[in-house]
């Protein structure tokens, strides 16, 4: 092995939560560097996501940033309780970019071992830059006290093989228990030639003695990953125990923690049995709601099946999960939800490995979503097809879901034939034409090289080049700020439309999901009550990212008493969604692990923030105002066509007749369909409104002078970015 680099350092222990320094590497000049944190970086950003943003903001020319310049990072970061082992979920790593769909920064949290790892083997974040020449992977060994930057063209580029490859060469021997202190951050093909690359971030399962992954999904890091010519970065830990983090105060996050666990351990089983089928539980909620995408967010549920005849029922995924009953599946130590389930012996139908029985890490609520339903697939094996596939030529089973979706209603209006499409009948339910298109994509040839640019570059390429209509595009592509949505309808909830409209990186649903509390629970009736919802459930979700933590412990389980305890000041409407007494616990948890003593008031102010700032970085990008939350898909907030309004006909009749007090009688489909258009486009305008007010932002959807300063945030760089839009 060639080593192009390399730094010694000293391996020093944890102090609450915090290494207090970061790991900085130039992949173009190879400089390999450590940088402090000062006292007032952990005060102003906590740690995770915050500690990206401010490494990026300082790391970028102040400028607008495009994603594939040399000056661009790639920030990866756990975060003060990231690697506690007596808290369910402590082990996310948070990672950001600029991304190539949004060119704004994007974040993405994922399960693995890596960002733990990382703090345990000396650095709070790693922060890479630059481009390398040829492929290269960075080494982070704890035990040498060193770092290294590798040649690593010998590997393999498909992430099944190479993840188990570099986690047997990166250990120190081939037991189960050195393989469990490598985690591997890799990529894969696909990511080389689309916008859709993702990063497999990967953890050691003794039990089924291999690497599994998880994936940092949206945004296209991966992309940047592979551009600057990164194969993998490796880390090689110290072992875990339950002291590594040093907390300050051990007894008390302890206590709260495992309050917090009996709690998962005695509900899951009677509510979702995250444990037992993960997200996989999902499909069938949405379904029977009218909230599962179907055929390119057209419909909310399959056309006739309900119940157990619907084909991706619990009871379905419980059958062809490999670990059920085995528990064995959390992506971090300890966790008790243990969520992430896996398929031992998927037979491969189609490309390279045809044939072939291979494990597949999932799927998840989101990839059967997106390229089961929206395809308007409805068969679980070709569901495991595209997750084995996806996952090893590094894509993003949401894009991906979401961008063939638009493309096979593309196919269906007439825009694109099989001339076009080389071949590929792209209807909805043709899942090995869809297949075809992935594995186009990770050889970078056919029409697979059109769709991976993503939604944005599609509707300019069909409308400029096959004639297609511009708005009919814009209505359908289920995009925002570049960003493909994520898989829920939201057509029928105001509040979920601002939940994807007003988001920083686009339309995810990890800031605000809504839908239930608003339009199932009908908790938020009034325009105050959701722009209450879009301020606090954002910057609340947003804590779980500066700290190394998954949201799912706190809200996929709910304590049978919730309704019984509202506590200041998380009081209605949301009490029940806020999960109170699970607030208080994280906030015991916080303070016991750093020493800083907070409040639930506190942790919520931490994110506010972080979310502020992230949002000035955006404007400092180019985007991050109104205008850019405008403009939502239509197909987000309403029917598109004849054939979804009749579909819903008595609905949307009663709303014309209800909500905007006119009488359908009488009135063609068309013009009902645009008096429902005009009347829901003015309400997301009003909310939008709203939403600006609650924040504290100016009526351009900018953070206010006045409450950058209540934020602490009032640094002249700042104030530059910000003043032109008060
Ligand atoms: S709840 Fe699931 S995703 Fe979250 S940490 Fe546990 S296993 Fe991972």
């Amino acid at each position: 092995m060639t080593i192009i680099a390399e730094l010694k350092y000293n391996l020093t222990p944890v102090e609450r939560g915090y290494q207090n320094r970061t790991l900085y590497i130039n992949l173009s000049t190879n400089e390999i560097k450590i940088k402090p944190v000062s006292e007032e970086m952990k005060k102003l950003f906590t740690g995770g996501k915050g500690f990206d943003l401010w490494l990026m903001w300082n790391g970028l020319p102040k400028r607008s940033v495009k994603w594939n310049e040399p000056e661009n990072e790639i920030c990866i970061a756990s975060g003060p309780l990231g690697g506690t082992t007596y808290y369910s979920g402590s082990g996310k790593s948070i990672c950001t970019t600029i991304s190539p769909l949004t060119n704004q920064p994007i974040d993405s949290n994922v399960g693995g071992y890596f960002g733990p790892y990382l703090k345990f083997s000396g650095f709070d974040a790693l922060e890479i830059q630059g481009k390398a020449t040829k492929e290269v992977l960075i080494f982070i060994n704890s035990d040498d006290g060193k770092i290294t930057i590798e040649d690593a063209e010998e590997f393999s580029d498909q992430a099944h093989l190479l993840t188990q490859e570099l986690t047997k060469k990166y250990s120190t021997d081939e037991s189960d228990r050195e393989k469990f202190r490598v985690s591997v951050v890799s990529s894969g093909q696909a990511a080389k030639y689309t916008k859709w690359g993702v990063l497999n971030f990967s953890w050691y399962n003794k039990k089924r003695q291999w690497a599994s992954y998880k994936q940092a999904g949206r945004g296209g890091v991966g992309t940047v990953f592979k551009d600057k010519k990164l194969k993998a970065i490796i880390c090689r830990s110290p072992r875990v125990n339950q002291t590594i983090n040093n907390p300050a105060d051990i007894e008390r996050g302890k206590e709260a923690g495992k309050d917090h666990n009996l709690e998962i351990i005695k509900n899951d089983p009677l509510q979702n049995e995250m444990r037992v089928v993960g997200t996989a539980h999902l499909p069938e909620i949405m379904n029977d709601f009218d909230l599962l995408p179907t055929e390119n967010f057209r419909y909310g549920a399959h056309k006739t099946l309900k119940g157990e005849k619907f084909p991706y029922t619990r009871e379905i995924w419980r059958n062809i999960y490999t670990d059920v009953g085995q528990g064995v599946d959390g992506c971090w130590i300890a966790c008790q939800i243990s969520c992430s389930h896996f398929v031992q012996q998927h037979t491969v139908l189609t490309g390279p490995y045809k044939g072939q029985k291979v494990i597949v890490d999932g799927p998840e609520y989101e990839t059967i979503a997106g390229c089961g339903s929206n395809w308007g697939v409805w068969d679980p094996k070709w569901v495991l097809e595209v997750n084995f596939y996806c996952d090893t030529y590094g894509l993003d089973t949401i894009s991906v879901g979401t961008g063939i979706a638009f493309v096979m209603e593309c196919y269906e209006a007439g825009i694109l034939n099989e001339n076009i499409t080389g071949g590929l009948e792209l209807k909805f339910g043709n899942a090995e034409a869809a297949m075809n298109l992935i594995h186009q994509m990770a050889q970078n040839k056919g029409f697979g090289v059109i769709v991976g640019q993503g939604i944005v570059s599609m509707k300019k390429t069909f409308a400029q080049k096959y004639g297609a209509d511009p708005q009919f595009l814009q209505d359908i592509g289920m995009e925002h700020k570049g960003l493909e949505f994520s898989e829920y309808v939201t057509k029928e909830s105001l509040a979920q439309q601002g939940g994807y409209g007003f988001t920083l990186k686009g339309p995810q649903h990890d800031e605000a999901w809504l839908i239930f509390e608003d339009m199932v629970r009908n908790n938020l009736p009034t325009f105050e009550d959701k722009a209450e919802a879009l301020a606090w459930f954002p910057f609340w979700r947003t804590w779980f990212s500066l700290n190394g933590l998954c949201k799912l412990p706190w809200n996929d389980v709910i304590p049978p008493d919730n309704n019984e305890n509202p506590q200041k000041p998380l009081t209605l409407p949301n009490a029940r969604a806020k999960i109170p007494k699970h607030v208080q616990w994280y906030a015991e948890y916080f303070s016991g692990v750093t020493g800083f003593a907070s409040t639930p008031e506190d942790l919520v102010k931490m994110s506010e923030r972080v979310y502020n700032f992230q949002r000035i970085f955006n404007i400092r990008q180019g985007k991050g105002l109104k205008e850019h939350d405008s403009k939502l898909p239509y197909r987000a907030m309403g029917p598109v066509t004849k054939e979804e309004y009749e579909s819903r006909l008595e609905r949307y009749d009663d709303q014309l007749k209800d909500l905007v007090g006119i009488d359908p009688e009488g009135k063609t489909t068309e013009e009902k369909m645009a008096i429902l258009r005009s009347f829901r486009e003015e309400q997301y305008s009003k909310l939008q409104d709203a939403v600006y007010n609650r924040r504290g932002w100016t009526t351009k959807g900018c953070p206010s002078i006045k409450k950058v300063k209540e934020l602490n945030l009032d640094i002249q760089e700042v104030i530059d970015v910000i003043s032109p839009h008060q």
